[in-house]
């Protein structure tokens, strides 16, 4: 087979659909006026915007008013936790969350306790899930706010939002959920789910990089995170990235529209890949749930090999994928998420993430199945511990 250039590292980021660029580009070039400004340059502006926010509300199933643009998905879950966590602080300073949320609810809450608050990180079962009754025995009177990620980044593991959305809505407590890997792979609607608040990123859905968007349930109270001009109906000031909002409006139609093809077919690539890997490489583990799970999202732990060598040896080999190990480059701390389901720091540190999108083909998993074998053989064949195990019992 000739040399290719794969990329599996989806859930790091997509590049931008071409529909979603060809709606941008005009805000781009000749049309772009302040959306705030009242002359027709501005009132353009501002018309791209609202349609943008209606197609986010219907892919949400929300009210277009309980939908705010922000910079990211970062700052989105940033909001939602110390927005509510600030404007709620009479009531109570207690926060519930999870061991495996993404940096941006963990190092937000971790911040907040630097300020006063309590919080709860709850531990998940072997394959990454939050126990419903767990979320409703943490829940005391100073309880304030509920965070819990739809589906995780790293293992793909899918939530039991709906029953944590009845549990909060019984005990009168906001629930924010970090829908930014389901959206698009998971049908999302806010009332269904029992959410007050719902975070999703542009750049995860083939949209811009540099947008998200926040979902605040009419009534939430919330204390806004940037101030200034009163942009975003005075909830998020700045004046607004027009491009990347029509961007995102279109990747969130898209998505949506094509909810069940896309689903379809990641789940047909991912399981002829994890079928794949588990026929041909002895000793390996797959993370995650193995059906309750993202359909582009597959995880495996290489036992006697090391992550960051397999990743350089796949780059090598054309295939770009995402160590499960560390987030930061240049860390050697294992995952938290990898640990949380009870991965030693050795089998955390041999794990793999090969996150699969629409840009992906079939050609692209047999290429894949033809390579990993012979790199996760070359590299066992240096471990000492290998040989040791080999024919014996091994931990996975
Ligand atoms: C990527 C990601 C984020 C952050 O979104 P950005 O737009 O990159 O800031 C938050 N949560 C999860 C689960 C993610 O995968």
């Amino acid at each position: 087979m000739e040399k290719r250039r794969i990329y599996v590292d989806n859930s790091a980021t997509t590049p931008i659909h071409p529909q979603v660029l060809e709606e941008m580009m005009p805000y781009l070039t000749e049309s772009y006026g302040n959306p705030s400004s009242i002359h027709f340059f501005g009132r353009e502006a501002r018309k791209a915007m609202d349609k943008a926010r209606e197609r986010v509300a219907l892919g949400l199933g929300a009210k277009t008013e309980e939908i705010y643009f922000t910079g990211s998905g970062t700052e989105a879950d940033n909001w939602a936790v110390k927005g509510v966590a600030f404007a709620n602080k009479k009531k109570g300073n207690h926060i519930i969350t999870t061991k495996i949320e993404h940096h941006a609810i963990l190092h937000t809450c971790e911040y907040l306790e630097k300020q006063g608050f309590d919080v709860t990180y709850l531990d998940v079962d072997e394959y990454g899930l939050v126990n419903p009754d767990d979320v409703e025995n943490a829940i005391n009177d100073r309880t304030i706010l509920i965070s819990v990620m739809f589906a995780n980044n790293e293992i793909g593991t899918i939530q039991p939002i709906e029953e944590i959305g009845k549990i909060a809505k019984e005990r009168a407590v906001y629930f924010h959920t970090d829908a930014v890997q389901a959206m698009g792979n998971v049908d999302i609607n806010v009332d269904k789910l029992g959410v007050d608040l719902l975070s999703i990123s542009g750049h995860k859905i083939m949209g811009p990089k540099g947008i998200g968007a926040l979902y605040v349930r009419k009534g939430t109270r919330i204390d806004n995170l940037i101030h200034g001009g009163a942009q975003e109906r005075k909830r998020r000031s700045g004046t607004e990235n027009v491009a990347a909002v029509v961007g995102m409006g279109k990747a969130v139609q898209l998505a949506v529209e094509n909810l069940d093809q896309h689903v379809r077919k990641m789940t047909y690539l991912r399981d002829a890949l994890i079928d794949g890997i588990k026929e041909r490489i002895p000793h390996v583990r797959l993370n995650g749930h193995p059906s309750q799970r993202l359909a582009n999202n597959v995880n495996f732990s290489f036992e006697f090999v090391e992550g960051e060598a397999l990743l350089l040896s796949l780059d090598m080999e054309g295939i770009a994928a995402s160590s499960g190990s560390a987030c930061t480059s240049g860390s050697l701390d294992p995952s938290h998420v990898l640990l949380a389901i009870g991965l030693s720091h050795e089998t955390a540190h041999g794990s793999l993430r090969m996150s699969l999108g629409e840009i992906n083909t079939r050609e692209d998993i047999d290429y894949i199945l033809d390579k990993l074998p012979a790199i996760v053989e070359k590299l066992r064949a240096l471990s000492p511990l290998f040989k040791q195990c080999e024919g014996g019992k091994v931990s996975v």
